[in-house]
């Protein structure tokens, strides 16, 4: 009785050997440089900004270099598959500007040498190399129970020892290949585990590309390769598949940092060359004063979906995860105002080694910065399909005034300080609204904010007699002179300056009177520029507007 038997009682359906693969896979051929990375999610339906926020880190890398970015599916875990999610993933992620040279391309296609890119179609291939490291003994069937498991669990507790199935608590790990062909045909049922060669007294060095510097006990946990329904493990998938597709750099979350010492032994068991690794922290949020991880449950901003249905224009989340992956991206933002943001360099030594700090205020800030950018035409565009879905009564008067609604978009757009009023564009309705009769005519004039110490009385026969002298038809500057006259010969000071002198001698200045004709219009105090907004709004808006304050 040999482990060749063993090995083919096993894998009695696989005919090839490690070294098939190998070849199928050859080395890539690419630049000096080139990094090839990954985004590797699992298909459970729902994106995580942490998922988006990985992805980025590893598009750029790989980008930037010249190399190449794929996608694989790991969906090892068959019970959290959700239907579609494969088209989720992709849409979302090229939503946020990256695209992916290779792998999945739908729920049922690829593209790329290198696949199969989902791993429930590799099986074959983990069981090729599982039976490999039988024949070697290096792997073994082991037919704990759940009660052995438990059995050994309590033993180790109750000695202090480390949890685990390993060694001499391991066992399995040294039954003869003719015990454990006995018990298969007997029908007992096993899973295939690593016999691990480790010894913990010996420490592995290893550099991560954020982290640092590092080093480990070796792993002598005999692991999980292949699980009872024949699928393998993260760890076991993960080695060949990274191998096999010849990812240079595996740039994933940092919870995977702790099963490093097992991966790095998979790959030197396997033959296989080691990658880089790179462990992104996780994504945080401050709640009172402390740090803790962005929560699916209880944390709106960390489903994707959150930034679409509060309307971020998807190039202000990309900007803002930007400045969270490197802490330098702002200050070559402000040196580079209208760069295209491939043109930063990513760099992944200069990443926080320890939390992420997600802050919808700061990203706030972001958006609105890269809104005021953008032109008129594309934020009507964008508010447009936003307001579509989820503000249908703003979706029609934007649409039906569309060209009214342009100006909005564009009042004080030119010139090097462009106004920054919206983050997002379930904000654009408030700042907006007035200019749409229907909106306005909702609110009421005793809402109106009025300068200070104005009454609502003053306002009105300021309005009244502006209503009398006001001209549509005229430039800003002798707009304004008229406006200053009447102001003048209602009591009002020109300027501040004459004001300042003797304020006894005024009812205000010329400034407060602007304020009762903006109050008229908009019922609001801060607003654009007000000759902008009266030829917005119309000549005969306007005097309606006036006319109706008074009364
Ligand atoms: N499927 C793993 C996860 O969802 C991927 C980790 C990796 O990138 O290797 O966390």
């Amino acid at each position: 009785m040999s482990l060749q038997q063993l090995a083919d009682l096993i894998f009695q359906d696989i005919d090839k050997t490690p070294e098939y693969y190998i070849q199928k896979y050859p080395k890539r051929s690419l630049k000096e440089g080139a990094k090839v990375t990954r985004y590797a999610p699992s298909p459970t339906g729902f994106q995580h900004i942490g998922g988006v926020f990985a992805a980025l880190v590893s598009e750029r890398i790989a980008t930037q270099s010249g190399g190449i970015f794929f996608l694989r599916i790991e969906d090892t875990d068959q019970k959290r598959e959700v239907e579609g999610a494969i088209e989720d993933t992709i849409r979302t992620m090229n939503d946020f500007g990256m695209t992916f040279n290779e792998g999945m391309t739908g729920q049922n296609a690829s593209i790329g040498e290198y696949g199969p890119y989902r791993q429930s179609e590799r099986e074959m291939i983990y069981k090729t190399f599982a039976k490999d490291l039988i024949l070697k003994g290096l792997a073994y069937p082991c037919f704990c129970t759940p009660e052995e498991l438990e059995e050994m669990r309590e033993k180790q507790t109750a000695e202090k020892l480390t949890p685990g199935c390993y060694g001499e608590y391991a066992i399995y790990r040294n039954i003869s290949p003719e015990e454990a062909l006995a018990k298969i045909q007997k029908g007992e049922s096993y899973i295939i585990r690593l016999k691990s060669p480790g010894n913990p007294e010996t420490r592995v060095q290893f550099n991560d590309l954020i982290k640092g510097e590092t080093s480990f006990p070796e792993n002598n946990q005999d692991i999980v390769l292949i699980k009872g329904d024949g699928l393998p493990t993260y760890h076991f998938a993960h080695a060949i598949d990274d191998a096999l597709m010849g990812t240079t750099h595996v740039i994933r979350g940092e919870e995977w940092l702790s099963s490093l010492p097992i991966h790095v032994q998979l790959f030197d068991i396997l033959g296989f060359e080691r990658p880089e690794y790179a462990h992104i922290p996780t994504v945080m949020k401050l709640e009172g004063a402390s740090k803790r991880k962005l929560s699916k449950r209880k944390d709106p901003e960390s489903a994707v979906s959150y930034y679409k249905e509060e309307g971020y224009p998807k190039a202000s989340v990309v900007e803002y995860l930007l400045n969270i992956i490197n802490s330098t991206y702002e200050e070559w933002r402000t040196e580079n105002p209208s760069a295209d943001y491939h043109d930063f360099p990513v760099a992944l030594d200069k990443m926080s080694k320890s939390g992420a700090l997600f802050d919808i205020i700061k990203l706030n800030d972001v958006s609105k910065h890269v809104i005021s950018k953008m032109k008129a035409e594309e934020v009507y565009d964008l508010y447009t399909a936003w307001a579509k879905e989820y503000d249908k009564e703003m979706y029609a008067l934007v649409t039906e005034n569309e060209e009214m609604a342009k100006q909005i978009f564009n009042i004080d757009k030119d010139g090097p300080k462009p106004r920054k009023d919206y983050g997002k564009w379930s904000e654009v309705r408030e700042k907006i609204c007035y200019f749409f009769a229907p909106l306005f005519k909702v609110e009421t004039k005793e809402q109106a904010e009025l300068p200070k110490n104005m009454s609502l009385e003053d306002a009105k026969s300021i309005i009244e007699a502006y209503a009398k002298v006001y001209r549509y038809d005229t430039d800003q500057e002798t707009w304004f002179e008229e406006l200053k006259a009447l102001a003048i010969e209602l009591g009002y000071a020109a300027d501040r300056k004459a004001f300042k002198k003797t304020p006894e001698a005024f009812k205000g200045m010329v400034s407060d009177v602007a304020g009762a004709v903006r109050a008229a219009l908009t019922y609001r105090a801060n607003t654009p520029d007000l000759f902008t907004i009266m030829h917005i709004i119309g000549e005969e808006e306007v005097r309606a507007r006036f006319a109706a304050f008074v009364e």
